[in-house]
């Protein structure tokens, strides 16, 4: 642990540089509260008070009149400072010339949490660091333990601002704090919590704990970790669609909803976590249109992202579909080996999506293909998927007799067996044993439904979803699909040798006893107490596609993305968007300005 309660903190700020605060407190006759302020909830600067919530002011004896008093004050005082102010800077707006949808917090708002903790800013040595959990693109993620003001400890992960010579600076730091002022207003079963931001040096976001870390790692753990059941997949899959259509009512985009982004707060609870690419849905068309340059993860991203450098809610349900994939492929990278400037090609012009894993249903591929629909307006939105899902969801059965015969899927009677395909007219099913994760195909008559599929569900087996058998091609006729080879799902390559026990419950992760390294301690292989590999492996490539070309190479179909970006950002046609780009020399901001400002 590096700092632990009790331990002297480090300086942070000189005392003069805090003079305002004195002022600020003896006008309003608080000046008890100077030090407090600015020992106990290290606020050094007007705009820290954007993290400082009534509890904070509660816990160093501040009344509730008080806090008002203070409140109107530092409105008062930041109103002459806003234009400077560099919170205010990266919150009051995200982009020039987008419309914010959600309202960055003000200062000293006082509404509690439901739970009773709070949002807030805590003081530098609450926060105990420990093991590296992992590393993002802002710097590191240890495990820590909060210690409240109660004296109660709760254990937390602690984001650390990476920090270079000259201090945190440029857009780590706008992103670092984006992603707090995002997740300071969020609050969802399904959507990581932030409990507060240190205001050290570096800057910390103190964020709830998902002991079991992301779900890619989970994904991609080596033998002997079981593989996750089929059914839990679909839980964790309904659980993202209630997250996602609670960002896209909030009128977010996450613009990098993949598994690696997903974390295990418990082995049925998965949370989506990283908010640093997250942007507000503005502009007439409910988009977010990049401004520059930037790293986009490709393979993930739906074709008007990859062209445009479009994003909305349909961009994110495609993402899903992407998401949807990793899972039943066992965490393979989605076009592996296929350049990032060429997979809008294979998207558009081939019309090529990814293909069906084989422990992927037929209904949820047809549900991924709706997803992946060329048109964004054509997916569903995530309120339509968490219903499409419930439809989709394979049916559980038990097995009746013991089945041995070669080439079946072996099972016991009373095996749990989740119905990848099979109708109730045919003799032969696939599906997956829940107690020993293998998948293969059975006699019928050995398996009786627990829950029967209801009347609405499509029979699963024998047709090719929608999308997989006839594809338009680039000239609108269609065809056969032109799909890649399906690569082999991790669950189907390994072939673990599972020894059989009887008797017991099955651990938190649904594992039945026996199941080598598991253990219902959750100490063994279940991801507990095992952090994953360090430093995320984040598939990013270059928008535009260009920049990521080989040199002296060209990309033939993209127009001029200024153009695009241009359109989607005014009512003008594109032709005219090329003319002002060219009267502006093909200055973006310039020609955007222009165009924003016509009425
Ligand atoms: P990020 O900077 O958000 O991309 O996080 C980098 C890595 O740190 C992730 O891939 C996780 O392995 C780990 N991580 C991030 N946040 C948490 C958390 N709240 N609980 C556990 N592990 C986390």
């Amino acid at each position: 642990m590096e700092r632990c309660p009790g331990s002297p903190r480090p300086d942070m700020l000189p005392e003069a540089g805090s003079l305002w605060l004195l002022r600020l407190l003896r006008d309003l006759q608080l000046a008890q509260f100077y030090r407090p302020i600015l020992e106990e909830l290290n606020v050094t600067r007007p705009e820290h008070f954007d993290f400082v919530r009534a509890e904070d002011l509660d816990g160093i004896g501040m009344g509730r009149p008080a806090q008002r008093r203070l409140a109107e004050a530092l409105k008062r005082h930041r109103s002459g400072l806003k234009s400077k102010n560099w919170v205010y800077k990266i919150f009051g707006g995200f982009a020039p010339g987008q419309k914010e949808t959600t309202p960055p917090s003000d200062s000293l708002p006082s509404l509690p949490e439901p739970d009773g903790r709070l949002k807030c800013l805590i003081p530098d040595r609450a926060v105990c660091r420990g093991e590296l959990l992992g590393s993002g693109c802002f710097g590191m993620v240890h495990r820590g333990l909060w210690t409240l003001p109660s004296g109660q400890t709760v254990p937390v992960a602690v984001k650390s601002l990476r920090v270079g010579p000259e201090g945190p600076e440029g857009t780590e730091l706008e992103d670092f704090l984006r992603e707090v002022s995002v997740m300071m207003n969020l609050e969802h079963p399904h959507v990581l919590r932030l409990h507060g931001l240190v205001l050290g040096q570096p800057l910390q976001m103190v964020m709830e704990l998902a002991p079991l870390g992301s779900l890619h790692a989970r994904l991609t753990a080596p033998a002997p970790t079981p593989p996750l059941p089929l059914a839990l997949l679909c839980l964790f899959l309904r659980q993202v669609a209630g997250a996602m259509a609670y960002l896209g009512a909030r009128g977010l985009v996450h613009r990098d909803l993949a598994t690696r982004n997903l974390l295990l707060a418990s082995p049925r609870t998965i949370k989506v976590a990283d908010f640093g690419l997250v942007r507000p849905l503005g502009g007439a068309r409910g988009r977010y249109i990049m401004g520059g340059p930037r790293r986009i993860p490709f393979a993930w991203c739906a074709p008007e992202s990859l062209r445009h450098g479009a994003f909305s809610s349909a961009s994110d349900v495609w993402m899903y579909g992407v998401t949807l994939w990793e899972m039943f492929t066992g965490g393979e990278e989605p076009w592996a080996g296929v350049p990032p400037y060429l997979i809008l090609q294979r998207l558009e012009k081939d019309r090529a999506r990814l293909p069906r894993p084989p422990l992927c249903s037929r209904a949820l591929y047809t549900l991924a293909l709706r997803c992946w629909a060329y048109h964004p307006a054509d997916r569903p939105t995530f309120s339509d998927l968490e219903g499409l899902l419930q439809e989709a969801w394979p049916p559980e059965g038990r097995c009746v007799r013991e089945v041995m015969e070669p080439g079946a899927l072996r099972m016991e009677p009373g095996d749990p067996i989740t119905i990848i395909e099979g109708s109730l007219d045919s003799t032969t099913w696939k599906g997956q044993n829940s107690r020993t994760f293998k998948v293969g195909s059975f006699p019928a008559s050995a398996v009786t439904l627990v829950d029967p599929p209801p009347a609405t569900r499509p029979v699963l087996r024998g047709t090719p979803a929608r999308g997989e058998r006839h594809q338009r091609n680039a000239d609108g006729d269609r065809g056969k699909a032109k799909l890649q080879d399906a690569p082999q799902a991790r669950g189907q390559r390994r072939n673990v040798a599972l020894q059989r026990t009887k008797g017991g419950a099955e651990c938190a992760w649904g594992h039945p006893p026996g199941v080598p390294g598991c253990s219902k301690s959750h100490r063994g292989r279940c991801g507990f107490c095992h952090p994953e590999p360090q430093g995320k492996v984040r598939p990013f490539s270059w928008f535009p596609p260009f920049l990521a070309l080989p040199s002296g190479s060209q990309l033939p179909v993209l127009p001029p993305p200024q153009v695009e970006q241009l359109f989607y950002l005014s009512s003008w046609s594109r032709a005219d968007c090329r003319r002002i780009l060219e009267r502006y020399q093909w200055d973006l901001s310039a020609a955007s300005r222009y165009v924003l400002a016509q009425p």
